[in-house]
């Protein structure tokens, strides 16, 4: 049984994806609820009704959702799943932004008073207003209802009020979930249970122990597809104000006292507030700015980000940025951040760069300790150890850096089958949590505002400077600038 039956008695859950035929819902959201529901998640009265502007029916519509789940999961997905999922569906032709919708959908609904509403509104932000208006003008947004709402959220901390403001009229804070779709990652998760499970690393955990911190999200596709979107944003609003950051956050948050979604969310907030402004004195040394230009990634041939979109554009498609914290456990490490498109190779990585020993017995042998903690594409843990080389030697003992390496792949083989198990999509947990009324792994709206006062900071000293991104051809690590901005300190280098 679901949580959300179980924490609201007898209410019905229902479960309302408004765009329910787009991208993110086809690529996503329906595979995850059919693996839900695969795996036993789904209350057996749960009912899902989609809403998109396309007239298809629900036929149509259902057996689309069936093709675009066999695509997505089809290895995992076992027959009868698909026939039981497929009967939960409903879609409804409607205009969310300007029809009468959610008298329409009442009257689908039947006796809202008996039901537990989760409403993911997997569309463009310029409509949250007003499909929130019509939930509430038709008395849908009372407790225990909920609101999913899906990055961007805004483009700067003024649009994100704007936005912010008009769900919050129809869902107070504790029922409005913002995904950012990276807290759903097993992996990010597994940093919480890294850092907290475990006592070895906390006292090391701090400026006097850790040199720096470097958080890396490479991708190696263009912007493709999402070139209008993502020239209004470029890769600062796109990756880093959110994804990035909320990386950041995991990472650096002091230890919370509960495993609870405040407790959790007021330490990241924390975080947020005490990172350094960087301003128009600092930008130049402490941001990079690129824009990939011809070259090749991905396996193709890539004209250029100017060329694609036909015109001169000043977004970056790259940002590499040395963040610091100013509070008494970080004041001093420095964290260095990129993110990028068209890059050589796509991965998601964190390295903790461990201090040099205060004293070396063995010279410039010993090298200093490094956790590297990689959550894409393979998930793996390692720390660099030094060890005595192997044999003899007239000089006497030499060292040599090994790895203690862990593949979480290997090591969650739950069947034993020595294949890996079954990656789930980020949204499974995510869609299973708001299912259950549990906002932990969610975006608080004072997480999402601290952010972008920090980045809002950066771009305005963009701006004041004439800071334009630097080309850098498609396939390399971004531009020379990002070298810079990490090796003008300590012989520090990217862990490329
Ligand atoms: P999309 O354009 O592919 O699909 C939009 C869906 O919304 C369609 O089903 C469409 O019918 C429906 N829709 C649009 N206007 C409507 C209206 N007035 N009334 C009812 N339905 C309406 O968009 P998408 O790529 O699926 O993205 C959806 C949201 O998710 C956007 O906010 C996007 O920024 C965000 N997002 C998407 C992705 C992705 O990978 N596609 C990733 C992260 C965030």
């Amino acid at each position: 049984m679901s949580a959300s039956s179980a924490s609201n008695g007898a209410r019905q859950p229902v479960f309302v994806l408004v765009g329910g035929t787009g991208d993110l819902a086809m690529r996503m959201l329906w595979p995850s609820l059919a693996m839900l529901d695969q795996d036993g998640f789904l209350s057996s009265d749960l009912r899902i009704i989609s809403v998109a502007r396309e007239d298809c029916g629900t036929d149509v519509c259902v057996d689309r959702i069936g093709e675009a789940v066999q695509k997505r999961v089809g290895e995992s997905l076992e027959a009868e799943t698909l026939s039981r999922f497929r009967k939960r569906i409903v879609h409804l032709a409607l205009d969310a932004a300007h029809d009468d919708w959610g008298d329409k959908l009442k009257a689908e609904l039947g006796d809202i008073d008996k039901l537990d509403i989760v409403f993911f509104l997997s569309v463009s932000p310029s409509l949250f207003k007003p499909i929130c208006e019509h939930i509430e003008r038709a008395g849908l947004s009372k407790a225990p209802n909920r609101v999913v709402i899906e990055k961007p959220i805004g483009r700067d901390l003024a649009t994100s009020k704007i936005i912010n403001d008009s769900v919050a009229h129809a869902f107070d804070e504790s029922r409005t979930f913002r995904i950012d779709h990276y807290l759903g990652k097993e992996t990010v998760q597994n940093l919480i249970a890294l850092r907290f499970g475990n006592i070895v690393f906390e006292p090391l955990w701090n400026a006097q122990s850790i040199d720096h911190i470097q958080i890396t999200i490479a991708e190696t596709v263009g912007v493709g597809e999402r070139l209008g979107y993502y020239d209004e944003y470029g890769a600062i609003r796109d990756m880093l104000q959110n994804h990035l950051l909320q990386l950041l956050c995991l990472l650096a948050m002091e230890p919370p006292s509960a495993i609870t979604s405040d407790a959790l969310r007021d330490e990241k907030v924390k975080v947020l507030r005490s990172l350094k402004p960087i301003t128009a004195e600092n930008v130049q040394t402490s941001t990079a700015r690129g824009q990939y230009g011809p070259g090749f990634a991905d396996g193709h041939p890539i004209a250029g980000y100017e060329a694609e979109k036909g015109s001169p554009s000043n977004t970056e498609t790259f940002v590499a940025i040395k963040a610091e914290i100013a509070n008494w456990r970080w004041a001093g490490t420095p964290i260095y951040m990129r993110t990028g498109k068209c890059l050589p190779s796509r991965s998601t990585e964190i390295v903790i760069q461990f201090k040099p020993l205060p004293h070396s017995i063995f010279g410039a042998e010993a090298h200093a300790n490094r956790l590297l903690i990689r959550l894409q594409p393979d998930e793996d843990i390692s720390l660099t150890l030094m060890n005595k080389a192997p044999g003899l030697t007239s000089e006497g003992m030499h060292l040599q850096a090994l790895d203690l390496s862990l593949s979480l792949i290997k090591a969650f083989d739950g069947n034993g089958d020595g294949k890996p198990p079954r990656r789930r999509i980020a949204y499974e947990r995510l869609i299973l949590d708001a299912l259950n009324g549990n906002n932990a792994q969610f975006v608080r709206r004072d997480e999402v505002e601290a952010a972008w006062t920090w980045v809002d900071g950066i771009v305005q000293a963009w701006t004041d400077t004439h800071m334009k991104p630097q080309m850098y051809p498609a396939g390399t690590f971004g531009p020379v600038s990002a070298f810079r901005l990490i090796e003008r300190e300590g012989g520090r280098t990217w862990n490329d």
